[in-house]
């Protein structure tokens, strides 16, 4: 089996100060957006300190750089010395990104920021903006731009990636998805993806009961605490690791089967999660029942994520 990436992904926020219209936590849609209170925040920092430096964490959102810890929770976790992932919308002064390659140091494993067409103002100020972070970052720091195609903005992206390729960023272009599904291009929008296209990152079909180090040695930490063992969670209980402010938290001893019978979550299969020689069927169907049991109450607590992704794709459908 090929080596697994430990990694927590922790979403410190869902607040944004941006309005992508393709994003369910864009205020278009979801009007209660929420960042992780002290409480949580000082739960994180107490249990990365329990994690062997093997595990890698990455910062998300919403956008990252709004929460007003958000320098002071990086700082902890080069104190741990633990690799860092930040993941933002690039819409910050430079000054910022250089302030997180200097706490960092070789820690910063990557720097994963998006142009989002609709959103960012002078294309010429975020390519040079992405020209300095990449000359100042260390070497060993990634430094990639993605951006999510549109009919609209073929012709930015276009230029955006010539400018990138010159540079030696790397770019990924994204196949927009709305409610899971990927939505149809025109003719040169849908030209441009196949040419430049990054490879599917993950879907796995036939999962169900497959051993899955997700838990294990990857775990997810919503911005109210909650945590899940990957990113197909909020409606399956069999996924909920409790929350990390409360007794019940607890990673699993080793892995645990799988109960979707498609994995879409491509973080945890490019780190090796998914084991696909072992599995256990009857193990799975139980959590399945124990799934089904719960569905009720986990779409009651999720209204608000329900009702955004409807709505979002009502938009979408009246386009
Ligand atoms: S920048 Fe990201 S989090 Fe913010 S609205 Fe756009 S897609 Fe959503
Ligand atoms: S295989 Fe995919 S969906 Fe299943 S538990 Fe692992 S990461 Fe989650």
């Amino acid at each position: 089996m090929p080596q697994i990436r430990p990694c927590v992904d922790f979403l410190i926020t869902q607040k944004c100060n941006y309005r992508c219209e393709y994003c369910s936590q864009s205020k278009k849609f979801y009007t209660n957006t929420k960042a992780a209170s002290d409480e949580t925040i000082e739960a994180f920092l107490n249990f990365i300190k329990t994690l062997d430096k093997t595990f890698e964490i990455t910062i998300s959102g919403g956008e990252p750089l709004t929460h007003p810890r958000f320098f002071g929770v990086i700082e902890e976790i080069k104190k741990q010395n633990l690799k860092l992932t930040v993941i933002s919308n690039f819409s910050y002064p430079i000054e910022n990104y250089k302030k997180i390659a200097d706490i960092m140091g070789q820690n910063l494993k990557e720097l994963f920021v998006s142009y989002h067409s609709t959103q960012v103002k002078n294309l010429e100020e975020f390519k040079s903006k992405a020209k300095e972070f990449n000359s100042y970052k260390a070497n060993s720091t990634n430094f990639s731009i993605a951006s999510v195609l549109t009919d609209e903005n073929t012709t930015a992206l276009k230029e955006l990636s010539v400018f990138l390729k010159e540079n030696n960023i790397n770019f990924c272009l994204q196949h927009m998805r709305i409610k899971n599904s990927y939505v149809e291009y025109k003719k040169e929008a849908a030209e441009f993806l196949s040419q430049n296209a990054a490879p599917e990152p993950g879907r796995i079909s036939n999962s169900f009961g497959k051993l899955c180090h997700s838990g294990e040695k990857f775990l997810l930490i919503y911005e109210n605490g909650d945590a899940y063992r990957c990113y197909s969670s909020r409606f399956n209980k069999a996924h909920s690791m409790g929350n990390i402010k409360n007794k019940n938290f607890k990673l699993f001893n080793g892995p645990m089967p799988c109960i979707n019978s498609r994995c879409t979550c491509p973080k945890p299969i490019s780190y090796n999660m998914l084991d696909f020689k072992h599995s256990n069927y009857i193990k799975a169907t139980g959590l399945l029942i124990k799934n089904a049991i719960y569905l009720p109450s986990l779409m009651i607590k999720n209204f608000d994520i329900l009702k955004a992704k409807f709505e979002q794709g009502l938009v979408f459908k009246k386009k």
